[in-house]
């Protein structure tokens, strides 16, 4: 019987995936490249019945509604300050909304006391028999486990070691994304503020005590070592120089930031979520950086896929197949969404600015606001989740609307 079971990964998809597979009786280990949990990034929202039922299945929903965000509306300003357009809350902040590190945070609170967590370390190599998959860390000891779960985002490590390097995978979109943590120099409460030049879009926002800067620009594919900091830090400096407003002072935030999120807006299409013993969860499998419901798609892949492993008592090469059948169709959705968020946030005239913005506004009223939420939890709600029950052998999932 499948027992030990590997994830890499920390942030969401992983600690997600450990809380179930312990509840199902396995026993996860997780490791994470990070010395620590990640800070940093910036709030992630959660909507639909879906999305919510997999918080209230967790244990987390109140936990989670107790830690969120409270954004309000998100305000878009002209180089002086002025009021262009107003957006609802719910367009960017959907039913509940929480910085991502402290969901990570509530997650690894929650599974900590019967997960082992390996911080600083990563996986080196793989090696599957027919018994499981031997593993070799960069600092641990080797050690064999039944199955190795990517969870370790749109650069994943076992992705890359299982199925190849992310060139194969990875579908660049055109553009980049920086957030980073700033002092509330604006006096913002539970609002945010957005300014555009033609290609570069600025978002600054602050609620719960905490404030997060964020840029957005187009770009051709760039080349840069993600480990450095200072030098991402420099490729944003320069793609913002001489943008008007409050920028200046941003970029000076920035700078004094200790960590930042950094990264293309890019979508992963993997021909198959799995292989062997195998699977990939979360971004790592079907991220969609931006605007594609990223982190409740994680969510709802670590419930999906440690419930088809209970039911099919870890047998993965029943697990897995179906894994992917229930989660295929509804990544896909979520990442159509997300297609358009670059040319969205970071539109490249004056014109497509001004075009956003009179669609910003016509959001405004109230009825086609509501057309625009349901477009959304639609394909947050596209899949129909079974009632896993860890069960006699015999047994098989409950559909449940
Ligand atoms: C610090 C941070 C900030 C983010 N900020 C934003 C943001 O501002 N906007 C946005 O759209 N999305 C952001 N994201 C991505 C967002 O969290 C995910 O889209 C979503 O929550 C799905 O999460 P995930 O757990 O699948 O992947 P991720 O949240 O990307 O987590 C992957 C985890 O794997 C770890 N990891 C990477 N390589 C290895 C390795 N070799 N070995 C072990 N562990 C490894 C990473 O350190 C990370 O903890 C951020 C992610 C991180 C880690």
């Amino acid at each position: 019987m499948t027992k030990n079971i590997l994830i890499s990964g920390a942030s969401v998809a992983g600690p997600a995936l450990a809380y179930w597979l312990h509840r199902y009786g396995f026993t996860p280990t997780v490791v994470e490249r990070a010395p620590g949990l990640r800070g940093g990034g910036f709030a992630v929202d959660f909507r639909g019945d879906v999305h919510l039922r997999v918080l209230r299945e967790m244990g987390i929903l109140d936990e989670v509604r107790r830690r969120q965000t409270n954004m309000g509306n998100q305000v878009v300003v002209d180089a002086d300050g002025g009021q262009l357009a107003k957006l609802p809350a719910s367009f960017m902040s959907g039913d509940v909304e929480i910085e991502r590190d402290e969901l990570s945070r509530l997650l690894h609170e929650r599974t900590r006391d019967h997960t082992e967590y390996l911080f600083g370390d990563s996986i080196a190599s793989m090696t599957e028999d027919a018994d499981g998959v031997r593993v070799c860390f960069e600092h641990g000891e080797p050690r064999t486990f039944d199955l190795v779960l990517g969870a370790d985002g749109l650069h994943s490590n076992v992705r890359a070691l299982a199925f190849g390097p992310e060139s194969r995978f990875i579908r660049f979109l055109g553009y980049y994304v920086a957030g980073f943590e700033m002092p509330n120099f604006l006096g913002l409460d539970h609002t945010g503020l957005m300014y555009n030049v033609p290609g570069l879009g600025v978002n600054v926002g602050s609620a719960g005590g905490k404030t997060d800067g964020g840029f957005v620009f187009p770009s051709e594919e760039l080349d840069y070592d993600r480990r450095d900091l200072d030098a991402q830090k420099q490729l944003v400096a320069r793609r913002c120089a001489g943008a008007g407003w409050e920028v200046p002072r941003l970029l000076e935030a920035m700078w004094a930031a200790p960590e930042m999120y950094f990264d293309s807006i890019s979508q992963v299409r993997m021909p198959s979520f799995q292989r062997g013993r195998v699977a990939l969860v979360g971004d790592a499998g079907y991220g969609a950086t931006l605007g594609g419901l990223g982190t409740g798609t994680a969510m709802v892949g670590a419930y999906v896929l440690a419930g088809e492993l209970a039911v099919a008592h870890g047998d993965h090469r029943v697990a897995f197949p179906r894994y992917e059948e229930r989660m295929r169709g509804y990544a896909e959705g979520c990442q159509k969404l997300a297609e358009g968020a670059g040319p969205f946030l970071a539109p490249p005239t004056r014109f497509k600015i001004w075009q956003r913005n009179q669609m910003y506004k016509a959001l405004s009223w109230r009825r086609l606001a509501g057309v625009f939420d349901k477009m959304t939890t639609k394909a947050a709600r596209n899949i129909t989740l079974p009632d896993y029950r860890p069960a006699p052998r015999s047994a098989v999932p409950r559909e449940s609307a």
